[in-house]
């Protein structure tokens, strides 16, 4: 899913936890878990071209599907279960409530829109098959029809 979908549909779901709790804290890690995870993606950027900051680059890389290995460390559901965990252990502590959820609501979106293959997202499946990108994504990149 794209940056602007996750952003657009973080701030709808923000104001409806903002109306529900009144919690600064959770909304913000709310927001901040449901648009940034995404900066993962800079570090398989890295690793497969190089320490470089071409945004253009970058963004077509990720829309092509440009990359032999997937680590996206925060795209992992054992962190969003740790998370969870966690807010439950400290007796729902609002900024940990607002990143669990801000976070399951993120994978949820691009296990439901990216195509990836069902355990695309366990940080363990990715490790158990080394990080490969076409296992984790298996539909070849299609370019968009410009239209007629
Ligand atoms: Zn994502």
């Amino acid at each position: 899913m794209k940056g602007e979908h996750h952003l657009a549909i973080s701030v709808v779901a923000a104001a409806a936890i903002y109306a529900t709790t009144r919690s600064v804290p959770m909304i913000a890690t709310f927001l901040a878990a449901g648009v940034l995870l995404d900066l993962d993606h800079w570090m398989d950027y890295w690793a497969e071209y190089g320490p470089r900051f071409d945004i253009r680059h970058f963004l077509n890389a990720i829309a092509t599907k440009a990359f032999r290995r997937a680590f996206v460390l925060l795209h992992a559901w054992e962190g969003v279960i740790l998370s969870a965990f966690l807010t439950w252990w400290t007796g729902w502590t609002p900024w940990l409530a607002g990143l669990t959820l801000g976070w399951g609501i993120h994978l949820l979106l691009d296990q439901g829109f990216n195509s990836p293959s069902p355990w695309a997202y366990s940080l363990l499946w990715r490790l158990w098959g080394r990080f490969d990108y076409k296992r984790a994504f298996p539909k070849p990149y299609e370019p968009e029809d410009p239209g007629t």
